[in-house]
């Protein structure tokens, strides 16, 4: 999830000292940043606003039942932004009422045991700072999925089925619509169907571990082999050939108070960092374990929990900006050999001066062999100021950014966002275009269906670029 986002510098002690906004305090983390801002009309140009809510939508006068309603179509989607900050344990839920006056309505058939209970969550996301951690309020157009234990609201009076239909975790989706011209707010839930993750973690195996391992490597640092298990899982979600684009990434578990990670920034995740050299890493802080209800996907696709949205959009970054971590290998690995064949010529100086047959053929190879180089040194380093990442980074070197955001440039990833007129994916997202491609990323790999309405040309490019 997001979390923070990479600081990519020249140099690597100066990478924690460039801490990155607590992305669980969206407000705070986002005037902290150091990053470029990125104007609003970047991502809330368009679309201003949505229709209004279709006639009688908003006409009940009870807060629990407003019939009519049909919950959000495809076009509402077009607006909404999805939640993925924090890490939701409903047990820090207050169990009283509010007394807010919403409009709340579910879809199909669901007992009142299990309605009530769905009013109490949303009366909570709705009251100022009892939501998702750090989230605030639940805002107009957002939606957010939940994982609820069935021991929440099965009563005695169930039928057998009803029992057994929540028996265990089951998934809901929470949207809240626009406002009605009555009410403050209205919210819509939906039963996505029985929460798979913890059943998929069960099954998590040898075979995901084959999978990290074609790609990527873990360094030292873990130590827990669970949490192994979850960074396999994680990563087996995105399909190999996605894998492939970013190989040889180092995951590193990096402790909250091992003195790397920022005091002022507690709240980072996972890192994407990358080096001079090319040389790229995730690190994957404890936050990024804390328990939450969060949830992504759907029936169809299956869920996925909160790690696994913060490893995916982790991905993201290092596919957003693959093009430039080539450019910088590539020209780091030709730097390496001229400097290398220099240093050669250099030595070889008083010998190569020297006539005669013996070393004629060597030291013309050698100061052939180091002109070559570098003229191909020169070659790369010009071509790898004109790369662009995904989201319009730039290879900057200068001081201790390694990257800067180019406002002007231009690639199939911005005009398709352009294209979507949309607001950043997530809250999250609105930090910078980095950002929400990682966000944005997440969902197309985890929350698929739900991504395809939101952003249906953001969507068609990934599709293209990154088939499935
Ligand atoms: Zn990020």
């Amino acid at each position: 999830m997001l979390t923070q986002k990479e600081k990519k510098s020249l140099n690597p002690s100066s990478l924690q000292a460039n801490g990155f906004p607590n992305p669980r305090s969206l407000s705070g983390g986002i005037s902290g940043t150091k990053f470029q801002p990125i104007s609003s009309s970047d991502f809330f140009g368009g679309k201003s606003n949505r229709q209004s809510l279709q006639q009688g939508e908003d006409e009940s006068s009870g807060g629990t039942s407003l019939a009519k309603s049909t919950g959000p179509s495809d076009t509402d989607y077009q607006s909404m932004q999805v939640g993925t900050d924090g890490t939701f344990n409903l047990n820090s839920w207050d169990s009283a009422q509010h007394g807010l006056d919403f409009g709340f309505t579910t879809e199909g058939n669901m007992p009142v045991a299990v309605k009530n209970k769905l009013k109490l969550v949303a009366d909570n996301l709705l009251y100022q700072n009892r939501t998702v951690k750090n989230l605030g309020s639940f805002p107009e157009n957002f939606t957010l999925s939940l994982s609820i234990n069935g021991s929440e609201f099965t009563r005695p009076k169930m039928s057998a089925d009803e029992k057994k239909r929540y028996s265990g975790d089951t998934v809901f989706e929470f949207v809240r619509l626009k406002n009605g011209p009555k009410r403050k707010a209205n919210i819509f839930v939906r039963e996505l169907g029985a929460d798979t993750v913890k059943a998929q973690m069960a099954g998590t195996g040898a075979h995901d571990k084959k999978i990290f391992d074609h790609y990527f490597t873990t360094d030292a640092t873990w130590g827990n082999a669970s949490e192994l298990e979850m960074l396999y899982h994680a990563i087996a979600k995105i399909p190999a050939s996605i894998l492939a684009k970013v190989p040889s990434l180092v995951f590193k578990r990096k402790k909250m108070d091992d003195g790397e990670a920022d005091p002022k920034q507690p709240h980072v995740m996972a890192k994407h960092t990358m080096k001079h050299s090319g040389e790229s890493s995730i690190e994957v802080y404890d936050l990024a374990f804390e328990k939450s209800h969060i949830r992504f996907g759907d029936d169809q696709q299956g869920f996925s929990d909160n790690l696994t949205q913060t490893i995916v959009h982790e991905i993201g970054h290092a596919l957003d900006s693959r093009v430039i971590r080539k450019g910088l290998s590539d020209s780091d690995n030709v730097s390496n050999d001229w400097q290398q064949a220099y240093e050669k010529e250099k030595l070889n100086e008083p010998i190569c001066a020297e006539p005669g047959p013996y070393f004629e053929s060597y030291c013309q190879d050698i100061k052939s062999k180091s002109s070559d180089l570098f003229s191909k040194h020169l070659q790369f380093k010009t071509a790898l100021y004109q790369l662009r990442s995904e989201s319009g980074e730039a290879y900057v070197a200068s001081g201790n950014s390694l990257l800067y955001n180019d406002p002007k440039a231009k690639t199939g990833y911005l005009s398709a966002l352009d294209k979507d007129q949309a607001k950043a994916g997530t809250l999250y997202g609105r930090k910078s275009r980095q950002e929400n491609f990682a966000e944005l990323f997440s969902l197309y790999i985890l929350d698929t269906k739900r991504f395809s309405k939101m952003y249906p040309n953001v969507y068609a490019y990934f599709l293209k670029s990154f088939p499935k």
